[in-house]
């Protein structure tokens, strides 16, 4: 770690208990002048945490910020940890060095300043805030065999979330998690190779523990975060149930299939039985959404009876 960063840290660890610290009584303890606390606060900002600075008062931070225990990580995790403060996208470093990796390897991140979500949409990643989280994987029959991959990561997802105690969280088509009809967590599956020989998938996962208020607002959709639902929940803990959970469940659906997840998808599916939307590209089609197929796809049932549709350009919307 940087000597920058390792001042950052310092510098929350100081506030990180939500009272005001002046910056003189920070600079004592850091061992630097105020100037430079001054300076990472102003840092920390950028990587958007919301400091609080009030003039005779010192500085406050709003949100709590949950760091990894990066020895306990190295500790319990039975396959290699790539842990870094700051990537472009945890799944694009995992990507880079796919010749390296071994099946289980995972590489997190506290800031991702690229953060991506499905059709290249944008992943809000504040530093500290939330869990940024890939995992590499090989499937040897290759491309054909990740059909329905997306939902068996989402049921990973929510037992890990249960195993913490987030009891009521739910899944929504394909590979999201919902906690009161707000997006908790997203998934975003990266893969190379070929449809019949080997392919090398990288599981991009974001959970979000504590938003800060501005980054929320650039979100532009309702959201949630673990913290509504657990008290001080352990970012550590639940990045070692979801390494665990997800090398288990990757082992099964490989030797049986999205059946043997269909049981525990259903159970979590907050949609199931009411009127949806599905948007196709430019056009949309509404109906009653009856779960899922033995493919992973969407069983909706409309005017012109039973129909399913499967495919990774396709989103789900509540009527
Ligand atoms: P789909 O149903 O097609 O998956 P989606 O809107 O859920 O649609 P994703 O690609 O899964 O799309 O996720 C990216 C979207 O999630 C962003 O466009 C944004 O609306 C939202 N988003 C971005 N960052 C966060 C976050 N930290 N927490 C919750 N939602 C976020």
């Amino acid at each position: 770690m940087s000597g920058a960063w390792q001042r950052k840290r310092d510098i929350l660890a100081s506030l990180n208990h939500g009272n005001f610290v002046s910056g003189e009584a920070l600079a004592e303890v850091l061992g630097i002048s105020r100037a430079a606390v001054s300076k990472h606060i102003n840092a920390l900002a950028d990587y958007g945490i919301d400091v609080c600075s009030v003039k005779g008062k010192g500085y406050k931070l709003f949100d709590p910020v949950f760091l990894i225990d990066e020895p306990q990580l190295l500790k319990e995790c039975p396959n290699r940890c790539f842990y870094f403060d700051e990537l472009p996208s945890t799944n694009a470093f995992l990507l880079q060095h796919t010749e390296e990796l071994q099946r289980g390897d995972i590489c997190i991140a506290e800031f991702q300043s690229a953060g991506r979500g499905r059709r290249g949409r944008k992943w809000v990643s504040p530093y500290g805030s939330h869990l940024y989280f890939s995992m590499f994987w090989h499937l040897p029959q290759g491309m054909s065999q990740a059909m329905g991959l997306s939902l068996v990561v989402a049921c990973s997802l929510v037992s890990a979330m249960r195993q913490l105690g987030a009891d009521n969280v739910g899944v929504k088509w394909p590979n999201d998690i919902y906690f009161e009809n707000r997006k908790l967590a997203g998934v975003l599956i990266e893969m190379t190779g070929t449809a019949d020989s080997g392919c090398d998938l990288v599981i991009g996962i974001g959970v979000n523990i504590a938003m800060p208020q501005q980054q929320g607002e650039l979100i532009e959709q309702p959201w949630s975060d673990l913290r509504q639902i657990i008290n001080y929940p352990d970012k550590t803990v639940l990045a070692l149930a979801l390494q665990q959970q997800l090398r288990k469940d990757l082992k099964l659906f490989e030797l049986n299939g999205l059946t043997a997840f269909a049981e525990r998808w259903h159970a979590a599916d907050i949609y199931l039985g009411c009127d949806v939307r599905l948007l196709l590209g430019n056009d949309s089609i509404s109906g009653r959404y009856q779960g899922i197929d033995s493919q992973g796809g969407v069983i909706l049932e409309t005017a012109d009876g039973l129909q399913h549709f499967v495919g990774g350009e396709i989103s789900l919307r509540q009527a």
